[in-house]
């Protein structure tokens, strides 16, 4: 048995992950291919690792935990926001499947490069559209989506992905401050009507741009 295997043994045991889609997922998706080439031994280690630019890839259990709470079907189409590595993006590309699409915003140019570079690799090009330039504002050109996920911390949920979310949809954000973000579950019920529900508390890098921690601080 590999370290891959061992991972999601224990991220099964410990009740992250659950369903058989996310499982086989994390199963084929090689973390390996993600992350720097010095880091790749620490691939299957349950920890986010840096990827340059201040980033990070997240920890496997927090993808897990995640996708799970996205619940991500076969042909869905979906957005994330904050590519970074591209790992959660290949991640759902394997769930949605060759007729579902995943559309991945990143704000930083050079790791829209790394992300291509490495789904090319993982051979999930045709499943990904990568897109540079700022999340917070969603992705109007192909909205609306069945689901939204978004994997930096939100000073509060900005308004255009609640917009560009179809009416069924759902999408998984954390929302909070510097020290400590609660992720957070929206569900937009077919009536168009918005349901919020607070999950666990987590840390991620800050969501920057016009609805990021910028607009917060009164910057620019
Ligand atoms: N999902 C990524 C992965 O699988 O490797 C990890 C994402 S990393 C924790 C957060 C990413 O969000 C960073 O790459 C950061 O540059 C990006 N980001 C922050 N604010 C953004 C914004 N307004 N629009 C797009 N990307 C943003």
């Amino acid at each position: 048995m590999d370290n891959k295997e061992e991972l999601i043994k224990e991220l099964i045991r410990s009740g992250i992950l659950r369903s058989k889609k996310v499982i086989d997922a994390m199963l084929k998706v090689p973390r390996e291919l993600f992350v720097p080439e010095e880091l790749r031994k620490y691939a299957y280690l349950d920890t986010p690792l840096p990827i340059g630019y201040g980033q990070t890839i997240s920890a496997p259990h927090m993808v897990a935990l995640m996708t799970e709470a996205l619940d991500p079907d076969r042909g869905d189409r979906i957005l994330e926001v904050g590519t970074g590595s591209g790992y959660q993006a290949a991640i759902l590309a394997e769930i949605v499947g060759p007729e579902g699409h995943v559309y991945t915003v990143e704000i930083i140019k050079e790791l829209v490069e790394f992300a291509r570079t490495n789904l090319m690799r993982a051979g999930y090009l045709d499943r990904v559209t990568i897109i540079h330039g700022d999340g917070s504002l969603g992705y109007e050109e192909a909205a609306p989506y069945d689901k939204i996920i978004v994997t930096a911390a939100a000073p509060r949920i900005p308004q255009p992905l609640i917009d560009q979310l179809k009416p069924g949809g759902r999408l998984v954000i954390p929302v909070g401050d510097f020290h400590i973000q609660y992720l957070t579950i929206v569900s937009k019920e077919v009536d168009g009507r918005v349901r919020y529900e607070t999950s666990i508390p987590c840390i991620f890098v800050p969501l920057v741009g016009k609805y990021g921690v910028r607009a917060s601080s009164g910057l620019t």
